[in-house]
């Protein structure tokens, strides 16, 4: 009999599982899908020998949150770094490029070189004070006051009207505004200038890697690690209520608000209950893998360098993209990412093959299929595109979330990242991983630090019931 029951495997379900197991606590991992890994899987989508990151495939996070340093990730599972985390090709042959090298960075960017040399490099300098603030617990006094100075300051700055004051070409705005706009939200704003300022930091000190074999090693390493100390991880086995778990001391759930209503079944007291009907989701993602004949044909040199290429034009051109879809439509010129990991990890296709992951913003529940605009958008700024595609597939918004439950409507962030989506994640306060149902614990992205593969939620809610339920505390989690 288990004393833990963990319901999802996504990397928090897992990373939570990880650390209760640790503990010398007998843990049971219960996955609806096939595989473990929630958005950490890799299939061979359509032709054998190629292999596609179904949901994640980049992982800065990974390689800077804490709860992954301890887990010593990158010394389990080999990570191909780009010497380019990422680029934002511009017409006429042009390309911003943000090397790993800060220095490269500021020399590559024209006129604007040293402003933004300017604006990144304090960040870089305290970039574990960025990491803390920003994917450990948001919301208490931060390790590193002066980072959050620092960071909080600029987040002002690129997130409202006065996001150009600094800069006088189009390349630095281009490069910045390519990495805010993961945030799925209307730019300028402070989530994404945050998203930004984060990931940028991140760019220049740990690097935007790509897993060898794909996003699946990182769950692979993590069940691993579960099954070498005891606890087991069972797919195929979707849990509709509470009820259906064997009698544990401690339940966490990789659930966003919705799923975590239909576990409870009304046990759940009103006004707890109400938070969870009130919580907002955002804005969705269509995704376009293809199968290429060859390489991306940049039409800018350096391109090919880079692990990820956000593809949109110029800052203006990407934000008006993000208001068209923040106003429920479907832009025509859509601001699409980009990864290109058979570049750096040959294995992940055959011999003069490639694959190529892409997904552009599109409003919550879409199902409209966005192949031809992301593909218009690809040709646009590596002519021939169009002529390498040997076969693609299409996953829309709606798609997306019958994928994984937890995406509701293809939000893959579990919840809208505007500011009071951040603040109220589920619900405001000190715990919010705490459920009023006594050792019952939300640990998806739903809850702070929000989304991405940092395993930091599920990190922080098994810190909560070792605590709670069991008077323990966090154990070593290294190799
Ligand atoms: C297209 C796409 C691209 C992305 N790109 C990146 C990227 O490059 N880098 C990055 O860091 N992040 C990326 N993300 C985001 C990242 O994948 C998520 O933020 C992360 O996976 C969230 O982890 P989680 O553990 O909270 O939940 P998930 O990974 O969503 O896992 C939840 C799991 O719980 C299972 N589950 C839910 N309900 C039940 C139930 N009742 N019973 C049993 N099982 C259940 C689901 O099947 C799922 O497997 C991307 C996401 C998508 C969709």
């Amino acid at each position: 009999m288990p004393d833990v029951a963990v319901v999802g495997s996504g990397p928090n379900g897992l990373a939570a599982a990880v650390t209760l197991a640790r503990a010398g606590l007998k843990v049971h991992v219960y996955e609806a899908a096939p595989t473990a890994g929630g958005g950490l899987r890799t299939a061979e989508l359509m032709e054998p020998g190629h292999f596609h990151d179904v949901c994640s495939a980049v992982h800065p996070m990974a390689l800077a949150s804490p709860f992954f340093r301890q887990f010593q990730l990158s010394r389990r599972i080999r990570l191909e770094i780009p010497d380019v985390s990422y680029g934002t090709p511009l017409d006429g042959g042009r390309a911003a490029l943000a090397y790993r090298s800060l220095e490269r960075t500021v020399a590559g960017l024209g006129r604007d070189g040293p402003a933004f040399g300017r604006l990144m490099a304090p960040l870089v300098q305290r970039a574990d004070g960025v990491t803390d603030l920003t994917l450990n617990q948001l919301l208490r006094v931060p390790h590193d006051p002066v980072a959050a100075a620092l960071f909080g300051a600029r987040v002002l700055e690129q997130g409202s009207p006065l996001w150009g004051a600094r800069f006088r070409e189009e390349l630095a705005p281009a490069l910045l505004t390519g990495v805010a706009a993961h945030a799925v939200a209307q730019l300028p704003a402070p989530t994404p200038a945050g998203a930004g300022l984060m990931l940028g930091t991140l760019a220049h000190t740990v690097g935007w890697p790509v897993p060898a074999g794909g996003s699946a090693a990182i769950a692979q390493a993590l069940v691993a690690d579960i099954e070498a100390h005891g606890g087991a991880v069972e797919t195929g086995a979707r849990i509709g209520s509470l009820a259906e778990l064997p009698p544990v001391r401690a339940a966490l759930l990789d659930v966003a608000p919705p799923g975590l209503l239909r576990l409870a079944e009304g046990r759940l007291p009103e006004r707890y209950r109400r938070a969870l009907e009130s919580f907002r989701f955002g804005n969705g993602a269509c995704k376009v893998d293809f199968i290429l004949s060859g390489p991306v044909p940049w039409a800018a040199p350096g391109l090919a360098d880079a692990g990820t290429v956000h593809v949109g034009g110029t800052r203006a051109e990407m934000a008006e993209a993000e208001k068209i879809v923040a106003a429920g439509r479907h832009p025509e010129r859509p601001y699409v990412l980009v990864s290109q990991p058979s570049r750096f990890d040959a294995g992940r296709a055959p011999e003069g093959r490639h694959i190529l992951w892409s997904y552009c913003h599109v409003p919550a529940g879409s199902t409209v299929d966005m192949a031809e605009a992301v593909i218009r958008q690809l040709e646009r700024f590596a002519p021939g595109f169009r002529d390498l595609v040997v076969q693609f597939q299409v996953t829309t918004a709606a798609g997306l979330g019958l994928y994984n439950e937890n995406y509701v409507g293809g939000d893959f962030s579990a919840g809208l990242m505007d500011l009071r989506g951040i603040i109220r994640r589920p619900v405001l306060g000190p715990v919010p991983w705490r459920t009023p149902l006594r050792g019952v614990y939300l640990c998806s992205s739903s809850t702070p630090p929000g989304p991405g593969v940092t395993g930091m939620s599920g990190f922080h809610a098994a810190r909560y019931a070792l605590k709670d339920m069991f008077g323990l505390t966090v154990p070593s989690l290294g190799i």
